[in-house]
């Protein structure tokens, strides 16, 4: 009787745990409905393999998103799981591919084009610090001009040049990029950004906002450092969220 393989067993132990990580990172934007259609990408690198990441299937929606089905990349853009019959989607392999090339604090990169981050992106004046979360991130967002769907290598330069040391940057009249050390960082400074951009909107909607000085800025920026959990940035926060979408569905496990 021909043995059946279990599909973790193709993947190192390692990679393994980068993919189940990822797919529960797809099922957590799903739930707190930061997906758009079947577009947007989280990537991660493949660990012990700078030279790879995961990518979610082109097609697939966030919801959807298996550890099995994510698809292995390389670092041309190459499909490294050729068995699988999923595509990539170009806009995304394009921009996280480059910034994973040269970036090696880099793991993990999240895109998304959600409500309140795009119409922050597409304001003049963009993030105002006049709300806790955006104190916060205020000097640590980078800008960058709109110059058409991300599709285009040529584009890459100017990406660097706009991002410099930052590692979230603010595509104008198109959405964030925030970047993190591990997937759990990255999830957090995404979840700050959000929350920021959400309640910019929502004070906007209402009146005059009340900036914030420099000086008390400054103060909340150091105090907020200093509030740390154990498992690293964002941990602790991510796998809350994680036991939350096992209420609704543990199949991305798979
Ligand atoms: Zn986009």
């Amino acid at each position: 009787m021909a043995t059946v393989l279990s599909r973790k067993s193709r993947y190192s132990e390692a990679e393994w745990a980068a993919r189940q990580e990822l797919a529960a990172c797809y099922r957590v934007f799903a739930m707190m409905g930061w997906d758009e259609l079947i577009y947007n990408h989280i990537t991660v690198k493949v660990p012990d393999e700078e030279e790879s990441y995961l990518i979610n299937p082109y097609g697939m929606h966030f919801s959807e998103i298996t550890a099995s089905s994510l698809i292995k990349v390389d670092i041309d853009g190459n499909k490294v799981d050729a068995d699988n019959p999923w595509a990539i989607n170009k806009a995304g392999f394009v921009q996280h591919s480059l910034f994973h090339r040269v970036l090696p604090d880099v793991h993990a990169i999240i895109h998304t084009h959600t409500t309140a981050t795009t119409a922050v992106c597409s304001v003049k004046g963009g993030l105002k610090p006049s709300n806790f979360y955006a104190c916060m991130l205020e000097g640590r967002l980078a800008w960058h001009d709109f110059e058409g769907i991300t599709v285009r290598e040529d584009e890459g330069p100017n990406f660097l040049k706009s991002l410099g040391t930052k590692r979230i940057m603010m595509l104008k009249n198109h959405g964030p990029v925030v970047m993190g050390k591990t997937l759990p960082h990255a999830f957090l400074n995404y979840w700050v950004l959000q929350r920021a951009c959400e309640i910019q909107l929502a004070t906007a909607s209402m009146g005059a906002p009340i900036e914030v000085d420099m000086a008390v800025i400054n103060t909340h920026q150091r105090d907020s450092r200093q509030v740390q959990l154990p498992g690293g940035p964002g941990r602790a926060e991510f796998d809350a969220m994680v036991r939350k979408v096992d209420k609704i569905d543990t199949s991305w496990r798979d």
